[in-house]
Order: structure tokens, then C-alpha cells, then sequence
């Protein structure tokens, strides 16, 4: 049994990615550019955003935040989402999700030019990806992708994910289709989803059900990557992260597993900052070369 420790890998893709951008500066003089335009108030949202900038000051990105108020107009997010587009200081544009309600979601990453859609959720990227040449990758799905690497030969192996999000479960199955594995996307509809699970050598769990897969889902041997993030009182009423599977449940079955925090989370931000280097090379056609 292995724990895939995502807060590890994380930091030194980090480390890695940092001597790139120095590299890209010292160069090009280029310090690549991400906005993260934040409507309203969800003290959540806040928090991602916050940690989204700390990393950014550490690999060298240069991060701006636009605050919006949770008033604001689908119409004058999209006229800012367009001034961005057309800024050619801004390599990327993240909207933080999620949106007041009164604003189409949809319609809001698809404003977004998909050259500087840093999370890749606009449907010309999803395409994109789903026909196997991808522009930009989501982040989650992305950093599920990395930690799969350290663990599995992906090529033929068979991969359950448990939610079809069009931000974690969806982009998961067309990357993993493209990576040659053989792919089940099950949701809230599937039957027989135990069976289902004790099939697959792979289950990517992504559904915000808590402690939802067992040690009886779990085939001997599989690789678990844990996308969950739920928020639940312990024994004595603390406050505890856990994620979609039951940890201590399926520990001693797995061949590995990621951990709740310390797994996906961190790897999700990494990409994120991947993804800014990547379109600022993109944007000008450069190659990591230098
Ligand atoms: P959504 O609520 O958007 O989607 C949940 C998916 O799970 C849906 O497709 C739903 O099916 C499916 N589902 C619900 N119940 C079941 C069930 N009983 N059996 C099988 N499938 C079910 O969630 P997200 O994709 O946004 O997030 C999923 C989890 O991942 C959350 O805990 C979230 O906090 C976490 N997360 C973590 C990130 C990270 O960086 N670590 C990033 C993003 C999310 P249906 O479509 O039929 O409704």
C-alpha cells in the first residue's frame, strides 16, 4: 500500500516550474500574466483564490485579482472578461466558480478566448480535448493525470470515474481515453456501481459524496485518486476534510491511494500554474527551449 502524496509531487513540479518561468524572464523577459476575476463574496472562493495567488508569488507569476460585486451584471462580467481578451499584458483568465446565479456559468467560459482559458472549461477546449488534441487541459483533471503517471501504466488499463462534472468527471474521460485506457464514466444514474468499481483497476473518485467507496468497491490492487473534498464533524463534532472514498476502509486493499487533504488539491493549483506558462508560450509561439 502507497500513499500518493500529492502535496510532494506538487512541490517539486513547483520547484520545477519556477527555474522555467526564471529561465522565461531571464531570456524573454517574460513573467507570464493570470487574472482571476472573483464575483461576490463566498468566503470559499476567497480562500481559493487567495491560495491561488500565494502560489502564484512563489513560482513568479504575476497574479491580479479583479473583485467584482455580487451585483454585477452577466453583461458587465463579460464586457470585463472581453477587455481581458484583449489585453495583451494577460496570458490567462480564470473566472472563480462558483457564479451568483443570475449569471450563465456557460455562457461566462465561453467568453473567455480560449487562448487565455487558463482552466480550460470553454467548449472550444473541452472539444478540443475530446478529440484527443487538447490546447489546454483542465487543472483537476490535469493533476489527477500527473499522480496517475507515478503509479500506473495507463496504456490498456481499465478506469472508473465515479461523476461527469463538465470541471472534474467529463475532461477526466476524454484525457484518460486519450492516454489508451479503457474508460467508464458512471454518475448518479449508474446501476450496479460496486460491481462496476470491483472491475476497474483504476476508480477516480469526484462525486462530493463523503466516504462514499468502500473497501467491497475496491478490486485488489487498485489505484485510487481521491478528487473529493468534503467537509464533516468527527467523532468529538471537529470539523474534518475527507474525500469521496473511505480512506482507512480501503487503505490495506490498494496498490495506492491519494490522501484527503494533501492529494489532489495541491496538484490542482500546480496545474493552474502550469497551465499560465504554458499559454503565455502558446500565445507567442515559443517553445520551452531555452
Ligand atoms: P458536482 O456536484 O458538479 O458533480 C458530482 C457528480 O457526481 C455528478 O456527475 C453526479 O451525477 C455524481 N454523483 C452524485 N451522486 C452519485 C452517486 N451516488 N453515484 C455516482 N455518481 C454520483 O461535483 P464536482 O465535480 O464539482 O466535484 C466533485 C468533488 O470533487 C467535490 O467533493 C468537490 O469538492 C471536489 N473537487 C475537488 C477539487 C480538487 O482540486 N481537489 C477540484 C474540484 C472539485 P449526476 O451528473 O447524475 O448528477
Amino acid at each position: 500500500m502507497k500513499i500518493i502524496n500529492g502535496k510532494k509531487i506538487a512541490s517539486n513540479l513547483n520547484e520545477e516550474l519556477k527555474d522555467r518561468l526564471q529561465g522565461l524572464k531571464k531570456n524573454k523577459n517574460i513573467v507570464p500574466t493570470l487574472v482571476v476575476i472573483l464575483i461576490g463574496n463566498n468566503p470559499a472562493s476567497k480562500i481559493y483564490v487567495k491560495n491561488k495567488q500565494i502560489k502564484a508569488d512563489e513560482v513568479g507569476i504575476k497574479s491580479t485579482v479583479k473583485m467584482l460585486s455580487a451585483e454585477t451584471s452577466e453583461k458587465d462580467l463579460l464586457d470585463c472578461i472581453d477587455s481581458y481578451n484583449n489585453d495583451n499584458d494577460i496570458d490567462a483568465i480564470l473566472v472563480q466558480l462558483p457564479l451568483p446565479s443570475h449569471i450563465n456559468a456557460n455562457k461566462v467560459t465561453d467568453a473567455i478566448s480560449y487562448e487565455k482559458d487558463v482552466d480550460g472549461f470553454n467548449s472550444k477546449n473541452i472539444g478540443l480535448l475530446a478529440q484527443g488534441r487538447p490546447y489546454i487541459v483542465p487543472c483537476t483533471p490535469l493533476g489527477c493525470l500527473k499522480l496517475l503517471h507515478t503509479e500506473v501504466n495507463l496504456i490498456g488499463s481499465k478506469a472508473i470515474i465515479l461523476g461527469r462534472s463538465n470541471i472534474v468527471g467529463r475532461p477526466m474521460s476524454y484525457l484518460l481515453t486519450n492516454q489508451n485506457a479503457t474508460v467508464t464514466l458512471a454518475h448518479s444514474k449508474t446501476k450496479n456501481l460496486k460491481e462496476l468499481c470491483l472491475d476497474n483497476d483504476i476508480i477516480i473518485a469526484a462525486t462530493g459524496i463523503p466516504k462514499m467507496v468502500k473497501s467491497d468497491w475496491v478490486k485488489e490492487k487498485a489505484v485510487i485518486i481521491d478528487v473529493g473534498i468534503n467537509q464533516i464533524d468527527d467523532k468529538n463534532h471537529k470539523k474534518i476534510l475527507v474525500g469521496d472514498v473511505d480512506y482507512s476502509d480501503v487503505f490495506s486493499k490498494v496498490k495506492a491511494i491519494t490522501p484527503v487533504p494533501g492529494g489532489v488539491g495541491p496538484m490542482t493549483i500546480h496545474c493552474l500554474m502550469e497551465n499560465t506558462f504554458k499559454l503565455s508560450l502558446l500565445r507567442r509561439n515559443l517553445k520551452y527551449n531555452f
